[in-house]
């Protein structure tokens, strides 16, 4: 048995459609919709697809946004993990630690078998699905990024075939070509030649198209066309080839997007209420803000007092959504009015000393979607990383033999941590104990096993005016953050 899992970057699931993505309509005729399917907290890339390749939320991998603070080392450095060159040195410096639990890269590997990765996502995202596949001399290759591939035997064979990799077009511009090249690269010298046990194809489209141009824009529709096309290439060898060669297709996203509504500056915000905010540590910042669309606030004096009074302050802000803040107790953070970094995941020893999200509703875009937000960053449109359902949103649709119930939906909650120990249990590869995700039993064996059982629960907490709500969902072992809300 094999795998192929094709990737979709931000694709919200309500845009799968007949008209629109032909393709994955074909693939959810043959197999198993997630209906009920989500990421992780905070829904940012590169805290999604380390949940994805470690079956575990951000508290055990540890890579707790795009971009984050490491106070590890003096003076504390501010890290952006789209450096693929950085992620490569974090990890040899730390003793192979830069995700603080085993990958499915290196699983397989140590079990014998393969992962191969093809992707236009950014040079950091492309690595961080097999971080260490040079290591294990395997392949990672990006459609862009020359630094991100190995080995440079099959770079030179494919480009050969293919054509040189091209560039990374402007953000502005929908990339079409690097989705061919890698759909081809994998059809005509990936398979043929690897075979893997495991394969990774990733779109780095429509994310990139739909932050620049709007979620339900004509752009965004025309590169997820485009991307569902290739997909097209995919499913045609896979109905001719793959499946007969036992190869199980999961198409999946990383989250989804909403419309940014409202512009605001974190950092005026602050520096009016008398901190001096900067965007990375330096001597005269007592508060670092971490550019994004989830905040991440780390203070030069992270003391209870501190944290209390910062958290005091946003949450009087209008654009403050949720707050989490290090565990007083069960429930609430150490701040008045803040929730626990636990009870989204987040507790790692890299986490900010306060995390938000920005304040998002229930509104109608002008392309007819649903979810609106205050925003920060000035050259977005669409926008991802906080707890509206809609950011959370995440595709997930399964096929081939392994997953008897062709054509059907299943609506039992699940998640991006699902998926490697699923596929480990269908390899029968033991899943190490720091996975928090489950194996998908529902549709791996849905006539043997009990319906797993289902709870769900709210959080709560205010202050003033400012109130929040958390909202999640227990399936047997495993726990998914359904919205997270605020309000006053
Ligand atoms: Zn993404």
């Amino acid at each position: 048995m094999r795998f192929l899992i094709v990737s979709f970057d931000g694709l919200r699931p309500d845009l799968v459609a007949p008209d629109l993505t032909p393709n994955l309509c074909r693939l959810q005729a043959y197999g198993i919709t997630l209906s009920n399917h989500r990421t992780v907290y905070p829904s940012e890339t590169r805290s999604a697809f380390p949940s994805f390749v470690t079956g575990s939320t951000t508290s055990r991998h540890g890579m707790v946004g795009n971009k984050y603070v490491d106070r590890s080392v003096t003076p504390s450095r501010y890290i952006d993990t789209a450096d693929e060159v950085l992620l490569r040195k974090l990890d040899l410096e730390s003793g192979g630690r830069l995700m603080s639990t085993q990958t499915l890269g290196e699983i397989l590997a140590s079990d014998g078998r393969s992962l191969a990765v093809l992707a236009t996502n950014s040079p950091g995202t492309t690595r961080f699905f097999h971080h260490k596949a040079e290591d294990f001399r395997q392949v990672r290759l990006s459609g862009h990024f020359r630094g991100a591939c190995t080995p440079d035997d099959l770079l030179a064979e494919a480009e050969e075939l293919l054509g040189p990799l091209l560039p990374d077009p402007p953000s502005t511009e929908p990339d079409k070509a690097g989705q061919d090249w890698i759909t081809s690269a994998f059809l005509e010298v990936v398979w043929p030649k690897y075979r893997p046990d495991v394969t990774v194809l990733s779109y780095g489209e429509p994310d990139i198209t739909s932050h620049f141009h709007g979620t339900g824009a004509e752009a965004t529709r025309s590169i997820i066309a485009h991307c569902d096309r290739q997909f097209g290439r995919v499913l045609d060898w896979w109905e001719a080839e793959g499946r007969a060669e036992g190869v199980q297709v999961i198409a999946i996203s990383d989250h989804g997007h909403i419309t940014g509504q409202t512009q605001v500056s974190v950092v005026d915000s602050l520096r009016r209420a008398g901190y001096r905010p900067g965007t990375a540590p330096a001597l005269d910042v007592d508060v670092v803000v971490v550019p994004g669309q989830v905040g991440a606030l780390y203070l030069a004096d992270p003391s209870d007092e501190r944290v209390a009074r910062i958290v005091a302050t946003i949450t009087g802000e209008p654009w403050c959504g949720p707050v989490f803040t290090q565990a007083k107790n069960e429930t609430e953070g150490i701040a008045p009015g803040s929730l626990g970094k636990h009870l989204v995941f987040i507790d790692h020893s890299r986490a900010p000393d306060v995390s938000f999200s920005f304040r998002a509703n229930d509104s109608i875009d002008p392309f007819g979607l649903v979810g609106g937000t205050f925003y920060e960053d000035n050259l977005c449109l669409g926008v991802h990383g906080g707890l509206h359902p809609k950011e959370l949103a995440a595709l997930g649709i399964i096929a081939g033999s392994a997953f008897p119930a062709a054509g059907s939906v299943s609506t039992t909650p699940s998640g991006i941590c699902d998926f490697a120990p699923t596929i480990l249990h269908l390899l029968r590869i033991a899943q190490p104990g720091s996975m928090t995700g489950r194996v998908l039993t529902e549709i791996v064996e849905p006539r043997h096993k009990a319906a797993p059982e289902i709870r769900s629960e709210a959080f709560d907490v205010g202050l003033g005016r400012f109130r929040q709500v958390l909202r999640r969902v227990h399936v047997g072992p495993s726990t998914y953050i359904e919205s997270g809300t605020a309000e006053g």
